[in-house]
This record gives C-alpha cells, sequence and structure tokens, in this order.
C-alpha cells in the first residue's frame, strides 16, 4: 500500500468544482464533479480508490451519478463500486455495460470481469446535463468507439474528451468498434469549439488556451512521420 504523501500526488484539483483522480497507469482518469464522476477505471484499485475518496470526505456511496465517456473496460469496470449511483452513458454504447459485452468493452484485454449493469439514462447528443453546478453538453463524438461521448460546457469552454483527444495525441481506432473516418469527423467537430480546458480520459489535463492545444495535436497527429525523423 502506498503511503499518503504518494497516494495524494494521484489527486490533482481542476478548479473549484472538478477533481481529478488518476489511480494508476491502466486507469482511466476519473473527473470527480461534486455527487457525480466521470468514468470509474478498470475497478482493479477499489483500495486506493477508496482512500483516496475518503481524502476528499467523500465514499462509494457519495456518489450519485457515473457518466462513463465510453464502453471500455479501463473506463467502466470500476461503476460497480458505485452502488448508491445512477449510471450514465450513450444510448449506443449502453449494451455494452447492459449485457457485460467482454469483447466490445475489450474486457478481456485487461484480464477483467465485467458484470452486467443497468443503464439509468441513455445519453443522446444535444443533451445537456447538470453537473455540479456546470451545464455539461453531451457532443456524440464516435469514432474511438461507436457511442463515445465528450461533455463540454460551453459557458466555460471546459472539454471533458475521454478518448476521443489526449494532451499528446487523439484516440485510437484498433479496437473493436473503432473507425477512422468517424474519428476524424469527430476531431474536426470539436476543433470548431471555443475550448478553455481538455480533460482527457488518459494521462495530463490541457488547463489553459485548450483550442491552440488541439490544432497543434491535430497537426501532429495529421503528420507523424516528422516525430520518427
Ligand atoms: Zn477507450
Amino acid at each position: 500500500m502506498l503511503s499518503r504523501p504518494l497516494i495524494i500526488n494521484m489527486i490533482k484539483r481542476i478548479g473549484p468544482s472538478i477533481t481529478l483522480i488518476q489511480l494508476s497507469d491502466i486507469d482511466s482518469n476519473i473527473y470527480v464533479l461534486g455527487d457525480t464522476v466521470i468514468d470509474s477505471g478498470t475497478g482493479f484499485n477499489f483500495t486506493r480508490l477508496h482512500s483516496l475518496l475518503k481524502i476528499m470526505k467523500l465514499n462509494f456511496s457519495a456518489i450519485k451519478q457515473v457518466i462513463n465517456t465510453h464502453g471500455h473496460f479501463d473506463h467502466i469496470g470500476g461503476n460497480g463500486y458505485f452502488l448508491k449511483a445512477k449510471i450514465a452513458i450513450h444510448e449506443v454504447d449502453a449494451p455494452i455495460l447492459e449485457k457485460a459485452d467482454t469483447q466490445a468493452s475489450y474486457a478481456d484485454f485487461f484480464d477483467g470481469k465485467l458484470k452486467p449493469r443497468q443503464v439509468d439514462q441513455k445519453l443522446k447528443e444535444g443533451q445537456v446535463l447538470q453537473v455540479n453546478g456546470m451545464p455539461l453538453k453531451v457532443l456524440h463524438t464516435p469514432g474511438h468507439t461507436p457511442g463515445h461521448i465528450c461533455l463540454y460546457n460551453e459557458k466555460d469552454g471546459t472539454l471533458f474528451s475521454g478518448d476521443l483527444v489526449f494532451s499528446d495525441g487523439v484516440g485510437r481506432t484498433d479496437l473493436p468498434g473503432g473507425d477512422v473516418a468517424e474519428l476524424d469527423k469527430s476531431l474536426e467537430r470539436i476543433s470548431r469549439l471555443k475550448i478553455s480546458k481538455i480533460l482527457p480520459g488518459h494521462g495530463e489535463p490541457i488547463l489553459e488556451k485548450g483550442d491552440k492545444a488541439l490544432k497543434a495535436i491535430l497537426t501532429a497527429a495529421a503528420s507523424p512521420e516528422e516525430d520518427e525523423e
């Protein structure tokens, strides 16, 4: 078990209403917004997550809503710990949770077990969720998975980008349900938004000038051969 000074580094305050928990390299980022979490990690690091929530004066049953950006195991595997939470995911990826689809969730790759979980809210494009005082608009952004979403706060330009875009690249399309053309369309769509912060599903968040950073990421992704030289 990690000591408190080490474990506390896994908590990052993004702003007054958003905290990021990073459990390990394989877990998705978990964003805590009041009594809502966006993505839940693999579920492999139960004790660690429990300790971190405790440091934040929270526990599993204090979380009333889990919003999943998509149905991959490293983002949904921890849903089962949040027994009091309503589960929200885009309607297209919802069957992955409801049927505990090990193939589409990629659970086998992670050596993970998935139990069926009822989806309480099947999200649709354009729907606005009120989360911890923030209006988060559901942007259906397929490509990484068919039912992938980003959550966008039009007021302040915060974008929860899931696995569509990261601080160092774009989402992969070689997994079940991946589609390059759809991913490109989704990237093109978000590149037209006014973005301040990009809060991705893995790795470090971008905390200012998100739209500028996104342009640089997309330019680099479009000419990968330059990186190799
Ligand atoms: Zn993914």
